[in-house]
């Protein structure tokens, strides 16, 4: 099955208005036109700026996605925001369960299950993210690792949505840190992913694309996009210059 290179740039705390004003114009003249792309390209910005955002890729075939979202329609929970909130925008997705909103804001698998269906019932794309730490992969943990990450946070989705659902594969160890997954460790997890969505339904493990995350650069890119179960990047540090962000994309198969 053919499934078209996604790459999405995650812009993580970066990018006031001002700054998403000026980088948005640039990538779009850098990126082929959208009949020449081979790949789906995404940003992933801030709240603050996802409006700015929207109005600056006008046109340009980018999705925008937001980086969190909270389960609940509206409440009692300060600071989060929810998925009306977001589609009200007109935002094309939504990052779910990144190793820093794991980290840093006790997000649990058991949210994640929760998140998911309520995303997707609410028209939004998720990205969501699973990886191993450093010490699991050392510790020969990686696969149970994923395997939890991937069945709990899937388990309220319905079989003919799996294939809605992104997947990024970002082990720890890679993010942020300059120290890249070999192209043979991606390939490797990836195809794990796939199968445990295979588990679930062949025909949703052959459409659903599942990413890589982990220092990508414009140097591995093309090595890392070429394994055969890579559907493409969710890229970080690197997407924050659109030269850099562009020649990734460009570097998709
Ligand atoms: C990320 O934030 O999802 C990521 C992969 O970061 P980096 O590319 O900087 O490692």
């Amino acid at each position: 099955m053919q499934r078209k290179p996604y790459v999405a740039g995650n812009w993580k705390m970066w990018g006031t208005r001002a700054q998403t004003r000026a980088y948005c114009p640039r990538l779009l003249e850098l990126l082929p036109p959208p009949p020449q792309r081979r790949a789906d390209v995404a940003l992933c910005v801030p709240f603050t700026a996802l409006d700015v955002c929207l109005e600056a890729v006008r046109g340009g075939d980018v999705r925008v996605l937001a980086q969190n979202m909270h389960q609940a329609p509206e409440g009692a929970h300060t600071g989060e925001i929810s998925a009306p909130m977001l589609t009200e925008l007109g935002v094309h997705g939504v990052v779910l369960g990144h190793s820093e909103r794991r980290r840093d804001h006790c997000e649990t698998d058991r949210a994640l299950r929760e998140k998911l269906p309520v995303a997707l019932a609410a028209g939004l794309e998720p990205i969501l993210c699973v990886g191993e730490t450093e010490e699991e992969r050392e510790q020969g943990e990686t696969e149970r690792r994923l395997r939890q990450q991937v069945w709990e946070a899937l388990e309220d989705v319905a079989d003919e949505r799996l294939a809605d659902v992104v997947i990024a594969y970002e082990p720890v160890w890679a993010i942020g840190t300059g120290r890249t997954a070999t192209p043979e460790q991606a390939q490797e997890a990836i195809a794990f992913i796939r199968a445990l969505v295979a588990d679930r339904s062949r025909e949703a493990a052959a459409r659903v694309r599942i990413l890589y995350g982990g220092s990508v650069k414009p140097e591995n890119a093309a090595e890392i996009l070429a394994q055969p179960d890579v559907d493409g990047a969710l890229v970080g540090g690197a997407s924050l210059d659109p030269e850099s962000f562009a020649q990734i994309v460009a570097a998709a198969p």
